[in-house]
């Protein structure tokens, strides 16, 4: 989820044509969000080796519908507790452009730079501007394992590099002061207490 919006957005998309998908593949399905500071936020993702499979295509299915749901414009495979090179990004307003990167590497990086109010569907609730160069070309596959590029500015080059950093294991909120980081920490900690307490005694009434 981000603040920012109205931003110029670059004219390549690649959508996923949800009419392609097998029948299993509709029955929307949604994935649990890893919170920070979990340490699974912080494994190393691999490349995906295999492309054009059933399981493949029923990820991006779960993570797109977990994206929309969310609602956030974009949510890397880590974060939904899978560590393999997979990003759902869909940054226009009305949210029906999905782009789906899988093994993306940054191939160029502008000298200028740029600071974005950021936020992630893992660190709820936190927003704190991060600065990161102002456009990237980026190199990627799709599902079926097909090449692409993306030239990205604006929104979309932040988000990329934003859900790239979850594959490398890397959350927004390290780039910010150790002081601020610690108080995001104590502070989502402490929900995810209130939380846990909220679902026991839950369990206690049933
Ligand atoms: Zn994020």
């Amino acid at each position: 989820m981000w603040r920012i919006c109205c931003l110029e957005l670059p004219a390549l998309h690649h959508p996923v044509n949800r009419t392609h998908l097998s029948k299993s593949e509709l029955i929307m399905a949604l994935l649990d969000i890893l919170r920070y500071p979990d340490p699974r936020l912080h494994k190393i993702a691999t490349p995906v080796t295999e492309f054009g499979t059933e399981r493949l295509r029923t990820l991006v299915a779960d993570m797109a519908d977990t994206m929309y749901d969310a609602p956030g414009v974009g949510l890397a495979a880590s974060q939904v507790d899978v560590h393999e090179q997979v990003v759902t990004i869909d940054v226009t307003e009305a949210q029906d452009d999905l782009m789906v990167f899988i093994n993306p590497e940054i191939t160029w990086s502008s000298d200028e730079r740029a600071v974005y109010d950021e936020g992630c569907l893992s660190v709820p609730g936190v927003y704190d501007g991060v600065e990161r160069p102002s456009r990237v070309k980026v190199r990627a596959f799709d599902l079926d394992g097909k090449e692409f590029t993306v030239d990205a500015d604006g929104l979309l080059a932040v988000c990329i590099q934003h859900e790239m950093d979850h594959l490398k294991g890397k959350v927004f909120v390290e780039y910010l002061s150790p002081l601020k980081r610690n108080r995001i920490k104590a502070k989502l900690q402490k929900e995810e207490r209130g939380l846990a307490r909220e679902a026991a005694q839950r369990g206690a009434r049933r």
